[in-house]
């Protein structure tokens, strides 16, 4: 045993007892990172790992231009929305700019929680009902309200009555017709939840499905399934926590690759590349509603250092090129994938779009195969490459790298879990 492992080992102990159960720790051996810098994060005894897992850091760890920002605006000043702000009406319009939505508004918020939470309670607002319809695996934040709408975070899945969600499951099938498949069991949640009493407030998707295993395909499958929400009278909240920024490569927000026209738009993660920002945008009459019964405040959403962060985010994605990068080396990496899925049984399918990558683990008699997911990302870790597990069974690797992350790091990748597949499952 070395020094460092006595260090890890007192961490953990140390982590037992001072700080709540309630978040896991990555990885069989966890990590305990001391610095970041692009697409690499190392560990105290200097080892260096690549990080395709994060969807926060999307212009890559601790970017200058972010620190700077960050830095220069805590300097000056930091006050809440309470007074009037240049800059956070620079890039309010330019961020809405980027959405499709009439007379749409931003509000901030901190983290994608709060802007789902509030983006529910905008729903059922305007459409006096109560029910909403997400999919299966779905994980929409950590509020009470929200919670509720997130199976993953419910025992088996288990969700209160005014929920009713959508298996995607099928849509492993590519026979399958993907958008009659979606229309259909919208239909069949809206009458459910009508049945129930309870109506349609809202569809709340995150469009490429992140935690049921990133279901990016067909692109425009979701648009009869929304219209038939919005026909019921619910609204279509598209949760871009996950998709948005130019993470799907093709296009800025992930709901755009389905040709969908959103009534609430969410955003969060990668939108301060780690400083904690994030909001909604929503059309003015659907805030005016809110606004003439409580009104929303947020001590700390919109703050001159959460804008200044945004701002950096925001215009070194454009000057980096970094959407179109999503595109070109998600692509070669998706290709990659795909020959070794054709090489490995255990890798089933690969689904995805940019730099948002989910693949199918499965046993010999094809079932999902959770163990076997497990032990790859494991593998993976011990070689220096980090990603994640998703979906209804927790059987599909979840790569999510920086958006600076380019062909090599792609390479580096493929090779390393080629290693894994050949030498570590035993
Ligand atoms: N929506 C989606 C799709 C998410 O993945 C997450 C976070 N994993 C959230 C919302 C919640 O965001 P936050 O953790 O910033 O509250």
């Amino acid at each position: 045993r070395s020094s460092g492992d006595d260090h890890l080992d007192s961490l953990i102990r140390q982590r037992r007892d001072l700080v709540g159960p309630t978040s896991m720790l990555f990885y069989d051996q966890p990590i305990e990172m001391v610095e970041g810098q692009g697409v690499w994060l190392f560990d105290g005894d200097g080892k260096r790992y690549l990080d395709a897992y994060n969807n926060v850091p999307v212009l890559g760890h601790c970017h200058p231009r972010v620190i700077d920002a960050v830095a220069q605006q805590m300097v000056r000043l930091n006050v809440h929305t309470r007074y009037l702000d240049e800059a956070l009406h620079r890039y309010a319009e330019q961020l809405l700019g980027t959405l499709p939505l009439d007379s749409g508004r931003l509000v901030m918020t901190c983290t994608g929680s709060e802007a789902n939470d509030l983006a529910l309670r905008l729903a059922r607002l305007h459409s006096g009902k109560q029910g909403v319809i997400v999919s299966a695996a779905a994980y929409h934040g950590n509020t009470a309200a929200v919670t509720e709408v997130s199976p993953s975070s419910m025992k088996q899945g288990q969700v209160p009555d005014f929920v009713v969600c959508i298996d995607l499951e099928p849509l492993n099938d590519e026979s399958l017709d993907a958008a009659a498949y979606l229309d259909t069991q919208v239909a069949n949640a809206i009458e459910l939840l009508d049945e129930r009493g309870f109506g349609c407030a809202a569809l709340l998707i995150d469009t490429i499905f992140s935690s049921d295993g990133v279901y990016a395909d067909p692109a425009g499958a979701l648009a009869p399934a929304v219209r038939r929400v919005q026909h019921a009278g619910g609204l279509l909240i598209a949760d871009e926590v996950q998709p948005g920024f130019g993470r799907t490569g093709s296009e800025f927000w992930g709901f755009a690759r389905h040709g969908l026209m959103p009534d609430i738009v969410t955003f969060g993660k990668p939108m301060g590349n780690g400083y904690p920002v994030a909001g909604l945008a929503a059309p003015e009459a659907l805030l005016a509603e809110l606004s003439a019964q409580t009104g929303y405040f947020n001590t700390f959403g919109g703050s001159s250092v959460a804008v200044a962060a945004a701002q950096a985010v925001l215009d070194t994605l454009v000057e980096e090129e970094l959407q179109a990068n999503a595109l070109s080396t998600g692509n070669e990496l998706l290709s990659g994938l795909r020959g070794l899925c054709d090489e490995f049984p255990q890798l089933a399918r690969v689904r995805g779009a940019g730099l948002f990558i989910g693949v199918d683990i499965v046993s010999a008699d094809n079932q999902p195969d959770p163990l076997t997911c497990s032990r790859i990302i494991n593998a993976l870790r011990h070689r220096g490459v980090l990603i994640g597990a998703a979906g209804l069974y927790g059987n599909v690797l979840k790569i999510r790298p920086p958006l600076c992350f380019k062909p090599e790091h792609g390479h580096l990748l493929l090779e390393q879990l080629r290693q894994v597949l050949i030498n570590d499952l035993g």
